[in-house]
């Protein structure tokens, strides 16, 4: 006998993937450029050139040491790299003993969960919220809470999470700038939350954690700015990822930031190594922990997907769409024209336009647009945008 729900999960395609399988086997059918993928979250630009560079120098080095198994917790070089990018940015007072390497934010999430929860726990989310974070409280034996962003700005409702919030509440994951709707939290909302966990955790007498998942903390417009969590709550873990800012996503690195402020950090930390063995997720790919030591403070451009942002934005505004004005992340999160916004997706999926419907997310009435594509994908999807439009209009 098998255990049945990973058998679920393996068996049943996310409906993002299912997405994008369709696109490729279309693309195959009536040719690439005809299709128009909107469906995931895999950067559009390449690496810059640092990273090829670093990658050329650290191959250079004796094969043996920088193929092996590093600690499991990554090598010093890079965590004290890492540790002192954060002060330097953020003011904080981290070192290496508060870093952990991981393969990437997912790695990040299921670590810090699998760290805090006991069997029964509860865990918020912000609903529309990143479908796997269900899967992973889920798999740690606690209890998804799903909590509706503020509708009108899609900030966090703070009063709606204050509500929720229960004596077996362990923490809530926040994601800014977001996906699915590409806002950033503010920092007047994001003190308003710290306000209330920090009653509650008096109130409980417990530690609720804010888990704070940012691998699109670098793709913001405008000079937005994304406001640091645990500067402003104690009990914040980061779980940061070089997927989308440095557009490695397939190299799988980033890592887990146990803040020296938080109370008894010593003790969270050492849970995250014991998670990170009982995951396996240990000795985060080496090659790539040397590269991110070379390339800790390397820009990330987002000049391409600022220029497809606007000319999306543009061209749907002009069509009489209803989005989200995104501040971040690379998502724009657009009001279906009807109230079931699977017919709607299903619809535009009729003219070659692959969005993915907001229930997915948790949510409903929406799409998501993903703009990390090619800008002729988006300039010569507006016909098919107008078609969708007048569809509604007949
Ligand atoms: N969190 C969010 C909100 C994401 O969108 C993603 C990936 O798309 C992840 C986590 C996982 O990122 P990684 O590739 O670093 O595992």
């Amino acid at each position: 006998m098998i255990n049945e729900t990973m058998y679920d999960l393996g068996s049943e395609p996310s409906a993002i993937r299912e997405l994008f399988a369709y696109g490729l086997a279309r693309k195959a059918e009536i040719g690439a450029d005809k299709v128009f993928d909107f469906s995931l979250g895999n950067p559009s630009i390449p690496a810059p050139p640092v990273v090829k560079q670093a990658i050329l120098e650290l191959l250079g080095e004796p094969p043996v040491a920088l193929h092996g198994y590093t600690p499991a917790q990554g090598t010093p070089g890079v965590r004290t790299a890492i540790a002192e990018s954060i002060n330097r940015r953020f003011g904080m007072k981290a070192t290496a003993a508060n870093i952990y390497m991981t393969a990437g934010a997912a790695a990040s999430l299921d670590i810090s969960l699998t760290a805090i929860a006991n069997e029964g726990d509860e865990f918020i989310v912000i609903a529309p919220y990143f479908p796997e974070y269900r899967i992973w409280i889920e798999a740690a034996g606690c209890t998804c809470v799903e909590v509706m962003a503020r509708i009108s700005d899609f900030q966090i409702d703070v009063e709606a999470v204050k509500a929720a919030i229960a004596p077996k509440t362990k923490g809530i994951i926040v994601n800014s700038p977001n996906n699915p709707v590409g806002s950033v939290y503010s920092e007047e909302n994001l003190c308003a939350l710290a306000d209330v966990l920090r009653a509650k955790q008096e109130e409980h007498g417990s530690s609720i954690y804010v888990i704070c998942d940012e691998p699109y903390r670098e793709i913001v417009y405008e000079g937005v700015e994304v406001p640091y969590i645990p500067a402003l709550y104690d009990n914040t873990i980061v779980c940061y990822s070089y997927s989308k800012s440095l557009s490695l996503p397939g190299e799988r690195i980033g890592y887990l930031y146990i803040p020296e402020r938080m109370p008894e950090w010593e003790r969270v930390y050492a849970a995250v190594c014991g998670a990170g063995r009982a995951l396996g997720f240990v000795c985060a790919p080496s090659l790539f922990q040397g590269v991110i030591e070379k390339c800790v403070d390397a820009p990330t451009d987002v000049a391409a997907y600022a220029e497809n942002r606007e000319l999306l934005c543009r061209g749907l505004t002009e069509l009489g769409y209803e989005y989200v004005e995104p501040q971040g992340a690379f998502y724009l999160w657009v009001k279906a024209l009807e109230a079931d916004e699977q017919a709607f997706a299903e619809r535009a999926k009729a003219l070659e336009l692959l969005l993915v419907p907001s229930t997915s997310f948790g949510s409903t009435g929406y799409v998501r647009i993903g703009y990390c594509v090619d800008k002729a994908t988006i300039e010569n999807s507006m016909p098919a945008f107008k078609a969708l439009m007048e569809s509604y209009q007949k």
